[in-house]
């Protein structure tokens, strides 16, 4: 895995950026991949909510409608593990996606990722489609968007604890550092996405995520890039920022079930891999 930087340099440098219409003729593809999204983190979400909802719904309508008009044999859509219930019972899993509003800090965001699973049922009721969806949860690594303002909380604070090093100053982490989070590392959940094209035949969503034991806090969260990047300095956590969701704990029983084989990269390792990846491409990262 230590030149995944690499593969991804060489990939990202082939894909040429086309208007949807104009790559899906020219590709004629059996299968896609939709990850097609306006995305960011906590603070992105709470500034744009009717961005989120309304560019959303326009990219997921208009890539559906294509894979429908293109004759594409499977499509499986991105959503996530922040669009489920605020107020639900944990774990969360894969039947709940639709059973009451989100958290208010992004529901923009998470009603249109709701509407790709209507439009996935749509497409099978009307026109027999096994288009479906997958459910990760916070995903990291290589390559991820890494931008102080708009980024997740990883990319971001492994972008804050570079600069407190470099600076000499503290590392400023947002909220109490006590939300939970399941984070994902983004190698993992490409090779999920391979198997759940080429193996999963439902159009019901599916929870792509670590386990439930593999929860960590945002403080021990803040200690695993800490460690990997080598910051001594102090760390100080401004509660005048939002927690956001307190929790988000889902279940990966269905993906387990599907493929009992499957291991994850464990979390230390997969964040040193990311931090490596970003001292290396600092000047260049999003
Ligand atoms: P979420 O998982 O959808 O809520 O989004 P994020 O990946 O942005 O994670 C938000 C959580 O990380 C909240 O509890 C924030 O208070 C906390 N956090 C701490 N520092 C930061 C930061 O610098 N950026 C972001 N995005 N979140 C931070």
């Amino acid at each position: 895995m230590r030149n995944s930087g690499k593969i991804f340099k060489r990939i990202s440098s082939q894909i040429e950026i086309l208007q949807p219409r104009k790559l899906f003729e020219k590709v004629r593809p059996t299968h896609v991949i939709h990850l097609a999204a306006m995305v960011g983190g906590l603070f992105h979400n709470l500034a744009h909510n009717l961005k989120f909802f309304r560019k959303n719904m326009a990219i997921n309508d208009n890539v559906l409608a294509l894979c429908h008009e293109f004759d594409v044999e499977k499509c499986v859509s991105c959503l996530s593990t922040c669009i489920f219930p605020d107020k639900t019972s944990y774990p969360i899993d894969e039947t709940m996606v639709h059973l009451g509003p989100p958290h208010d800090s992004n529901f923009g965001y998470s009603y249109a990722k709701r509407m790709i699973d209507v439009l996935n049922k749509g497409y099978a009721q009307e026109h027999n489609r096994k288009y479906t969806s997958v459910v990760p949860c916070n995903v990291f690594g290589p390559h991820d968007n890494y931008n102080l303002q708009a980024g997740h909380v990883l990319p971001a604070l492994i972008h804050k604890a570079y600069v407190a090093k470099r600076d000499g100053h503290a590392l400023q982490v947002f909220g109490s550092g006590k939300p939970l989070r399941q984070f994902i590392y983004s190698i993992d959940l490409a090779r999920l996405f391979v198997k759940v094209v080429r193996e999963y035949e439902d159009v019901e969503p599916i929870i792509l995520s670590v386990g439930e034991s593999d929860e960590v806090s945002i403080r021990d969260a803040v200690s695993a890039v800490v460690k990997a990047i080598g910051f001594e300095g102090s760390v100080e956590y401004d509660t005048s920022k939002a927690d956001g969701q307190f929790k988000k704990t889902a279940s990966n029983e269905k993906l387990l079930k599907l493929f009992p084989d499957f291991k994850f990269t464990p979390f230390d390792e997969a964040i040193q891999e990311s931090v490596d990846w970003f001292v290396e491409n600092y000047d260049t990262a999003r």
